[in-house]
């Protein structure tokens, strides 16, 4: 009987190895088909088990079969617990057997400790093999059932020190395997956003931006937007001062974004914008907006405000170099005709390079 329950403790690690595919992104999601999926994987696990049991007596079969009931109860609760046990109760009932009057409440013993172990173990934290204690706790009363069927003490003594100790291994060993798989993919997701995202000011970074600047489509448009005469703030004020109103600009333009709209630190002092629907005329509306709005914006740290100037663009099917390219003619427009300037840009401003003429018009918009 050791043998096969040694089998089974390792056909249950080599099931709690491929479980682990069943969790591909972190934050683990528990909404739609894929968590019915994996929850329908746990339950076809612990049949598994079932099917290459202990034969402790006639009618009465040992396996593990609670250890993935256990992780499903702990990391989602008893209710998800209950159905990945439902079939296994079902396949119980149905091979039949004294065994069942032992079965039935001894699973049902490990979902219901479980759920109340789990108000104190975090489900499924690196370091969770320190609550051995709880763990120890989830199976204690699995197999004591055994006790109240014909010669009940002697079966008992046989197999409930072995299966206590077989399901606390497995848990270990099997539950190890998953918490590393969920260890690595929460690395990767804050390494993931860390890689897209600018310090500073939390906005997206360059990487980010030309990520989504080669997904724009159809009705989006792109605005620089670059703070005028920076280096005097850092001059004047120094950096740490710099530094605030980067963010407390970054804070505004992240603000004023609508729906998927969405905000970038493109470099130094310069930010990005990619407008989503936008048309041409709401275009300079919005960058006029945004103008108006930085250069009201009280900035404590230096006492004052700053202004910035902004360049536009309309997608067009134009490939990201053609896009960037345009909106920095814009923005050099909005520069030349004195800053504190918003430009869309038009045919004119391509024309060698040109840059924009001296007669150009505050807040210009050009198509
Ligand atoms: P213009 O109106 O022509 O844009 O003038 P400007 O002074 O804003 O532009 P310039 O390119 O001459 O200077 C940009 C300054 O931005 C210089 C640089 O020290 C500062 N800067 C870039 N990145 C940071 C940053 O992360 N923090 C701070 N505090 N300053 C920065
Ligand atoms: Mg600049
Ligand atoms: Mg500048």
């Amino acid at each position: 009987m050791f043998r096969e329950l040694l089998f089974n403790l390792c056909l249950l690690i080599s099931v709690h190895y491929l479980l682990r595919f069943t969790f591909r992104s972190w934050p683990v999601s528990t909404r739609g088909w894929s968590h019915v999926a994996r929850l329908a994987a746990f339950s076809a696990a612990a049949l598994t088990l079932m099917f290459f049991p202990a034969h402790l007596a006639p009618g009465i079969q040992v396996d593990l079969r609670a250890v993935p009931i256990a992780f499903v109860t702990l990391q989602f609760g008893p209710v998800a617990g209950l159905m990945v046990a439902l079939p296994l109760l079902i396949y119980r009932v149905w091979l039949g057997g004294i065994g069942v009057y032992a079965a039935i409440p001894s699973l049902l013993s490990v979902i219901l400790i479980t759920s109340l172990v789990r108000r104190v173990v975090p489900p499924m934290g690196p370091l969770f093999w320190k609550h051995w204690p709880s763990i120890i706790l989830m199976f204690l009363l699995n197999g004591v059932p055994v006790l109240f069927l014909p010669d009940g003490v002697r079966l008992f003594v046989q197999i409930y020190p072995l299966l206590l100790l077989l399901s606390v291994a497995g848990a270990l060993a099997g539950w190890g395997i998953l918490s590393e798989r969920f260890h690595v993919l929460r690395l990767t997701s804050q390494w993931q956003s860390a890689a897209l995202t600018d310090p500073l000011t939390g906005l997206g970074n360059r990487r980010q931006f030309d990520q989504d600047l080669t997904a724009m489509g159809s009705g989006d448009a792109l605005l620089l937007v670059d703070i005028d005469h920076f280096k005097r703030v850092n001059d004047t004020f120094g950096h740490q001062a710099g530094d605030e109103v980067l963010q407390e600009v970054a804070r505004l333009l992240e603000r004023e974004g609508r729906g998927r709209d969405r905000a970038y630190r493109y470099g130094g002092e310069e930010f990005a914008l990619i407008l989503r629907n936008v048309q041409v005329g709401s275009l300079i509306r919005v960058a006029e907006r945004l103008r108006s709005g930085v250069a009201a914006l009280p900035l404590a740290s230096i006492r004052g405000s700053v202004t910035v100037s902004l360049g536009g663009v309309q997608w067009a099917a134009l490939m990201p170099e053609q896009l960037i390219e345009r909106a920095d003619q814009a923005l050099y427009a909005a520069k030349r005709s004195g800053r504190n300037q918003a430009c869309i840009w038009g045919p004119w401003l391509a024309q060698d390079h040109q840059p924009a003429t001296e007669t150009l018009p505050p807040s210009t918009t050009t198509t």
